[in-house]
């Protein structure tokens, strides 16, 4: 095991002048506005690969590897993890490492009250501001989420379902709510990978049609009120009623 690790990351392709510099310090001479745009690349990669469910609830994100894979300090890959950590998207702990966070039926529950409280609000934000360019835009993304539908690219789907969310936020112009709801949206994307029922999509996708069509008209109350019915058939289609931990263990043996 340890041998095909070692070998993998040997034969990974070397990129630019960072793969020549020793891991165990920082890049010499790099000034603080490129340490920061790959910080971002990396924080972005992993973030990407959680959304996209390629790292799944509970994968160990061991510094060593990655500082390996991206070719940077092991610091650096801590300050990433660290910002992870505190978006809730990744867990630390003392002497196991980081992990990717694997919440609880608790922490889901409360990500969609959240979420039923925040988000109506983000529509009615957005109409209140909207230009033909913010619909623009929406329709842009909507076709790149059929798109992945016609190739059925779950990936794709389960990434671009949530980014549609984080859109809302960031086109209707609050940069605090913009950030909640990109939080938001990766947990919710790490619950549907554990509570997901077999029968379950994501989110539907004329549902979010229907919510455009109604941003486009101004319609603000309906907006809202398809929000709050669209997450809602979001949380339905997870199994969150099982209990946390205690198991029937008698019932589950039973001859
Ligand atoms: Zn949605």
């Amino acid at each position: 095991m340890a041998v095909s690790r070692s070998a993998r990351l040997a034969a990974a392709p070397s990129k630019g002048r960072a793969a020549r510099i020793p891991q165990s310090r920082e890049p010499a001479g790099k000034s603080v506005l490129e340490r920061e745009k790959k910080h971002d690349e990396i924080y972005e990669k992993i973030y990407a690969a959680v959304l996209e469910h390629r790292l799944q609830p509970g994968t160990k994100l061991a510094e060593e590897r990655l500082a390996a894979i991206f070719q940077v300090s092991r610091a650096r890959i801590r300050e990433v993890l660290a910002r992870l950590a505190h978006e809730q998207i990744v867990e630390l702990y003392p002497q196991r490492g980081a992990y990717v966070a694997k919440p609880t039926i608790e922490q889901a529950l409360d990500v969609f009250e959240a979420r039923r409280l925040i988000e109506p609000a983000v529509v009615r934000r957005l109409i209140s501001v909207l230009q033909p360019q913010h619909v623009e835009r929406l329709r842009q993304h909507q076709a790149l989420e059929e798109d992945a539908r016609r190739r059925n690219d779950k990936r794709a789907i389960v990434r671009l379902s949530g980014e549609f969310h984080t859109l809302l936020a960031s086109l209707a112009g609050n940069s605090a709510l913009t950030r909640s709801m990109r939080e938001l949206c990766t947990l919710t994307c790490l619950i549907i990978f554990l509570y997901d029922m077999p029968t379950a999509t994501s989110c539907r996708a004329d549902e979010h049609m229907k919510l455009v069509d109604c941003i486009a008209r101004r319609d603000a109350e309906r907006a809202e009120k398809l929000m709050v019915e669209h997450l809602n058939h979001i949380e339905a289609s997870l199994d969150l009623s099982a209990s946390d931990g205690d198991a029937d263990l008698e019932s589950i043996f039973a001859a």
